[in-house]
């Protein structure tokens, strides 16, 4: 049986005294899924040393699209896996968004990933104007197409997965319905190959845990707000397996 992942996105939230005591927490606890955190920037070494000998891993947030150079105030892949990382978000709602990261920048991002053997976590959802609309499928197909280039260079199910991650589910205490989570992750499988994980995200916490992971199609959960409370991450873990 493929083990579930569970991901902590911290987004720009913690502090040296936060993070080093979450941590010191979570690395004492045992769980079926495989977990990881993604925690701010300044912070992945601080994370890094605090989970070594865990099973636990650190992922980053957000990865350059570019290889290292004259990039002011960007973090490259290599530098990601140089400290310790495992894993990196890219194309979250949140950088899309307030930060213009188009299809393209994405699919860049991802390929600065696979090239120093990080694991890729790509995110795609659409709003609720799209899903009203009932273009919420070809929003998401749209947002995978780029994909494929990469595929057909040899990114496998080992080296990404798709975090579905409606953009109205995002910190709003409202997660998808069961039937609509569903019925995307059943699209995005079609979209992409039945063997790449997909992830959900999406006002996920320890209460619907057990109900969202049961879903046909849910290969885990991105975790945002609910990462940062160590009591109700471990619910998550511990309803992922
Ligand atoms: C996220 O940031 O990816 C996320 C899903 O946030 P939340 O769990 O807070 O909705």
């Amino acid at each position: 049986m493929i083990r579930k992942r569970v991901v902590g996105n911290w987004k720009m939230n913690g502090s040296t005294a936060v993070i080093g005591e979450v941590l010191d927490q979570l690395r004492t606890e045992r769980y079926g899924a495989e977990v990881s955190v993604c925690v701010p920037a300044p912070y992945l070494h601080l994370a890094v040393d605090k989970l070594a000998g865990s099973p636990f891993q650190v992922g980053a947030q957000n990865v350059s699209e570019y290889g290292d150079g004259a990039y002011t105030g960007e973090v490259s892949a290599r530098m990601l896996k140089d400290v310790g990382c495992k894993l990196a978000i890219i194309g979250h709602s949140e950088r899309r968004r307030y930060f213009a990261e188009s299809d393209a920048t994405v699919v860049g991002k991802l390929a600065r990933v696979l090239e120093v053997g990080l694991y890729g976590i790509v995110c795609v959802g659409e709003t609720l104007a799209e899903r009203d609309a009932g273009r919420a499928e070809a929003k998401i197909e749209s947002q995978l197409a780029q994909l494929h280039t990469l595929m057909a260079r040899g990114a496998g199910p080992d080296r990404f997965c798709v975090a579905y991650e409606p953009i109205w589910a995002i910190g709003t205490g409202r997660a998808a319905s069961s039937e609509q989570i569903a019925s995307m992750h059943e699209w995005i499988k079609r979209c992409l190959g039945s063997s790449y994980a997909v992830l959900y995200g999406g006002s996920v916490k320890a209460g619907n845990a057990t109900e969202i992971m049961s879903i046909a199609g849910v290969d885990g959960v991105l975790v945002g707000g609910a990462s940062l409370d160590v009591k109700d991450f471990g619910e998550i873990c511990r309803a992922a397996g």
